[in-house]
């Protein structure tokens, strides 16, 4: 059911690139009634607003406009991009000191006028600060998700749509665990018109599969570093992933991403957030759902889940 024009106001928190490009492509769709922006830089926020607004007449009906964290209290969808990003060499979790006490003193503002909506964590360390923001704000862990590995699945699919020569949509794989380093391809679910990847690969005879799922693992995981060090940050497929999130929200799709999650036991995984697929709708996380994993993916799933709670333990308070 789409919900109604009053229930679809957005309320993005983090006027950067990453918050700028999510409007910019939302904006596009028709899907919100209302965006409204907040930076703790109000030059910013100002000059993002009347560039992007200046954009109306070429897209469907939505007031954009500058806010503050009142907003938040009858948004139905919260978007937390604020934060710092990576620079070269830069790991996502060497940024999770600073952008900690970034989200606690956002979660601290947002949560005087918290209602029900649906918070989407996108600052990196993304799981981490899912798991920080569920805490600090004490709401049920289906209103606050991390994109998590949303965009490293759409990276994939398009990396073996061009090792297929196939049309992206025709690619179906996950991508699992940590938005970063220790992210984990779940090739055992990965299937073309049906066909089991592995068993699609033997009939395609055109490469050595194995080979080609290392390198393309490894293209998926490095591909945040290449772009930082070729342009300074990523923003657009970020962009383009929260829209895809969004639209599951606002149009209670019931779709199946692999959005970052608190799992309770699932995956024999407890009490950290991370990725595996999950239905989203008007709700939130509507369902995780267990996939069956080869040995290899379940350890190196579990291995994730370890080094994210090391890094969750490093915290300070
Ligand atoms: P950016 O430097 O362009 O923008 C960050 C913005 O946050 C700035 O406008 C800054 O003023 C604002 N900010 C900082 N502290 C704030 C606070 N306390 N309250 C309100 N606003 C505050 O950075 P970016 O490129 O937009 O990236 C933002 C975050 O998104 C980074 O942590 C980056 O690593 C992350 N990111 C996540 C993904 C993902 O897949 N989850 C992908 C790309 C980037």
């Amino acid at each position: 059911m789409i919900m109604s024009k009053k229930e679809r106001k957005v309320v993005v928190i983090g006027a950067g690139r990453v918050g700028t490009s999510y409007i910019y492509a939302l904006m596009h769709t028709g899907l919100a009634a209302e965006i409204v922006l907040i930076d703790l830089d109000p030059r910013r926020v100002a000059g993002e607003i009347m560039d992007l607004s200046h954009g109306l007449p070429f897209v469907p009906p939505v007031n954009i406009r500058a806010g503050d964290y009142s907003d938040c209290s009858d948004a139905h969808l919260i978007v937390i991009t604020a934060g710092a990003k990576q620079t070269p060499h830069q790991s996502r979790l060497d940024l999770v000191q600073n952008n900690a006490k970034i989200v606690k003193s956002i979660c601290s503002s947002i949560k005087p006028g918290y209602t029900s909506a649906i918070i989407i964590m996108v600052t990196n360390p993304v799981d981490i600060l899912t798991y920080v923001a569920l805490k600090h704000l004490g709401c049920p862990p289906n209103r606050i998700l991390g994109s998590g590995t949303v965009l490293d699945t759409a990276r994939l699919k398009y990396i073996l749509s061009l090792h297929c020569g196939l049309d992206t949509h025709n690619i179906h794989a996950y991508v699992l665990g940590e938005h970063g380093d220790s992210e984990v391809v779940a090739w055992s679910l990965a299937h073309i018109a049906g066909v089991p990847l592995t068993d699609y690969c033997a009939l395609c005879r055109g490469c050595d599969s194995k080979e080609a799922h290392e390198d393309i693992t490894q293209s998926v995981r490095d591909s945040a570093y290449h772009i930082v060090d070729y342009k300074g940050s990523t923003y657009y497929a970020i962009g383009l992933s929260l829209t895809r999130i969004s639209a599951a929200i606002l149009r209670d799709e019931h779709s199946v991403l692999t959005v970052s999650t608190l799992l309770q036991g699932q995956y024999h995984i407890e009490d950290i957030c991370l990725s595996v697929p999950c239905v989203v709708g008007a709700d939130g996380i509507e369902r995780i759902i267990t996939a069956p994993l080869s040995d290899c993916e379940q350890t190196a799933l579990e291995s994730s889940a370890g080094i994210l709670k090391k890094t969750l333990s490093s915290i300070s308070s």
